[in-house]
């Protein structure tokens, strides 16, 4: 069996099919599931996606129009008796037709694999994260659409290093925040645990991050211990709780600007009442 062979039997739904399981990793079907597939194949409905074309959230339908690319466009698929069966499925975004995703399945020997895909799974990321890209400084922006692209070719651990890095980046940025206040303790910082150095930073540190910190244990782990996997599996759990953490940050700076500059207008609106008053 080949190593990226998913034998749980599970198939996944239909959307993450589309967008969310990675090229190449096949999963094993039974005789059971062979109606799973065939909705799969004969699929009607819409699906949520990143248009890169619009720059922004989408729905894209499908005209049904599935195409068996090597054996006949008017066969109906039997998908159990037939090997090396491959399918184009092609869907237009809502605003403008022509702005298309197209997705590719090979079955063979009872499984299906997804073979070929445009945009890529990591070009429909990028588009999703480019809003994080201010608040992260373009480098660490462009190490976060690693981790993404990295899953999109079923890498998991290489991307858990990637978030490992961004979430260190966030503590640090804090740690730099406090590191000048009345009372911070670096030598006490210093000896911490990394449980303990986030502890030490809740006040600057979004929320989410503090009381959410076995993200960074979960990273570590996944690091040193859990299988490629396991760490695609876990993948976006743990992105979401990274993207939680970098919207409340940009909250944060919004709030920060917001009353920056109230504060201003109202100091130079006081004094321009005390010049009035004065006349
Ligand atoms: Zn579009």
């Amino acid at each position: 069996m080949k190593e990226d062979e998913d034998n749980s039997n599970k198939l996944p739904d239909i959307s993450d099919f589309y967008l969310n399981v990675p090229l190449y990793k096949s999963f094993t079907f039974n005789d059971q599931q062979r109606d799973a597939l065939l909705k799969l194949y004969h699929f009607k409905g819409h699906i949520d996606c990143y248009c890169i074309s619009c720059q922004q959230p989408s729905v894209f339908h499908t005209d049904n129009s599935v195409m068996y690319l090597n054996q006949g466009s008017n066969r109906p698929p039997s998908l159990v008796d037939e090997n090396n069966r491959i399918t184009k499925h092609k869907f237009s975004c809502s605003r403008n037709e022509e702005h298309q995703l197209f997705f590719f399945f090979l079955i063979h020997n009872n499984t299906i694999t997804k073979i070929g895909q445009y945009p890529s799974l990591a070009d429909l990321a990028a588009v999703e994260i480019r809003k994080y890209r201010t608040i992260l400084g373009n480098d660490l922006w462009l190490e976060f659409s690693k981790a993404v692209g990295l899953t999109s070719y079923g890498i998991g651990i290489g991307a858990f290093v990637y978030l490992r890095r961004i979430f260190e980046n966030l503590v640090e940025d804090a740690h730099q925040k406090q590191i000048a206040s009345n009372g911070w303790d670096e030598d006490l910082y210093k000896r911490s645990r990394m449980d303990e150095k986030i502890s030490l930073l809740r006040h600057p540190l979004p929320d989410f991050l503090v009381k959410n910190k076995s993200v960074y244990s979960i990273l570590s782990k996944g690091i040193h211990e859990l299988k490629e996997d396991e760490c695609l599996d876990v993948f976006p759990i743990i992105k979401l709780g990274i993207e939680l953490i970098l919207d409340e940050k940009s909250e944060q700076l919004q709030r920060e600007k917001k009353i920056k500059l109230a504060s201003k207008e109202i100091g130079e609106l006081n004094q321009r009442l005390k010049s009035t008053d004065s006349k």
